[in-house]
């Protein structure tokens, strides 16, 4: 079939997670663990011009969905003005954020003013002493700020990642699954995953297969829904006759490798075809060299015959995630 970017293995890729920049108001645990950090240049970044050049080329061969990440993306100035500018892209059908909501209660309305599809908020706890020790920040009424803003400004559902970690957040699962119960929001339980450093991980990984049978303990047999197409890798869920849903994102335990729709593009400007994998393509040194839409397509899908078929089963990715883009 014309117009479709297929990888080595045939699968359709048609979405993109992009991070806008690497810099990010937290520093959780298991993302950007140092305070020592060296953040990526200004003008290492891309631009908004580049970013959406790229895009338009991959929206004529097939791009239907992208999702904004980081880093943090709200600390991005002028966000709102790249998702309007995504927005316009004809064939792009669903424009996404993942924030971790500490400054969304400045910015929803304006975000949902430029078009965004849904937002998809991190929120690891309830408890504020838990929340500064994963976070190093005493922030966690903002997140709820945010929250409550992004339902006001009509957001809905508002999906909230939850990744759960051993002895630090493990005791409040069925406390972050019942707020499905009364409200329209998507609890998704995600896997730790070896990114960044592999003793943290062996010491607070937990299965996905754990935190629902703790959920399923408190609350009685989760109901399986049904997926849409582009609904993502999460095995959703509810509580029976509750509001939301619930979801497990079981990154390390069952791969869904199989049925990869994504690429990466990091803020400065690295395809990387698999999460899980150190490798990359540059794409910036050409977007700078003034590359046309056929050489960028070429790059792109020169990208795509180095997506491996499936990760390793403890990946150890060196780069850590807020660079990669979550
Ligand atoms: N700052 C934004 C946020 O907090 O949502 C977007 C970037 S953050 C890297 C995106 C997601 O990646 C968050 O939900 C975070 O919990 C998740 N994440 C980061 N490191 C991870 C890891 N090692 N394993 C699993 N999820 C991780």
């Amino acid at each position: 079939m014309k117009n479709r970017l297929t990888d080595s293995q045939g699968r359709v890729i048609n979405y993109l997670r992009l991070s806008v920049t690497d810099r990010c108001n937290l520093r959780c645990s298991y993302c950007i663990p140092s305070s020592q950090r060296n953040f990526i240049p200004h003008n290492e970044i891309l631009s908004y011009e580049e970013i959406v050049k790229t895009l338009a080329v991959m929206a004529k061969n097939g791009l239907q969905k992208v999702r904004l990440t980081g880093g943090e993306p709200l600390v991005r100035k002028d966000i709102d003005l790249l998702v309007r500018e995504i927005k316009k892209i004809q064939e792009i059908r669903e424009v996404t954020i993942t924030t971790n909501a500490t400054l969304l209660s400045v910015h929803a309305d304006r975000l949902k003013r430029s078009g965004i599809d849904r937002i998809n908020i991190s929120l690891d706890t309830l408890n504020p002493h838990t929340f500064e020790k994963i976070t190093g920040k005493d922030e966690l009424s903002f997140v709820l700020e945010g929250i409550q803003s992004a339902k006001e400004a009509g957001m809905t559902p508002v999906k909230i990642n939850t990744v759960i970690l051993n002895n630090i957040n493990s005791s409040e699962i069925e406390e972050l699954a019942a707020l499905s119960i009364e409200n329209d929001f998507h609890i998704r339980f995600i896997e730790l995953m070896p990114i960044g450093s592999l003793n943290y991980y062996e010491k607070h990984k937990l299965s996905a297969s754990f935190v629902k049978k703790t959920i399923e303990n408190r609350f009685g047999e989760l109901v399986r829904l049904n997926l849409s197409q582009l609904a993502g890798p999460a095995a959703m869920y509810k509580i029976r006759n509750s509001k939301g849903k619930i979801g497990f994102i079981h990154a390390m335990t069952s791969h869904f490798c199989a049925e990869c729709n994504r690429i990466r593009l990091t803020a400065d400007g690295h395809i990387r075809p698999c999460l899980l994998e150190d490798s990359f393509v540059d794409l910036k040194e050409i977007l700078r060299k003034n590359a046309d839409d056929k050489e960028i397509l070429q790059r792109i899908k020169y990208a795509l015959t180095q997506k491996a078929s499936a990760h390793d089963l403890i990946p150890n990715v060196k780069t850590e995630m807020a660079t990669i883009g979550g």
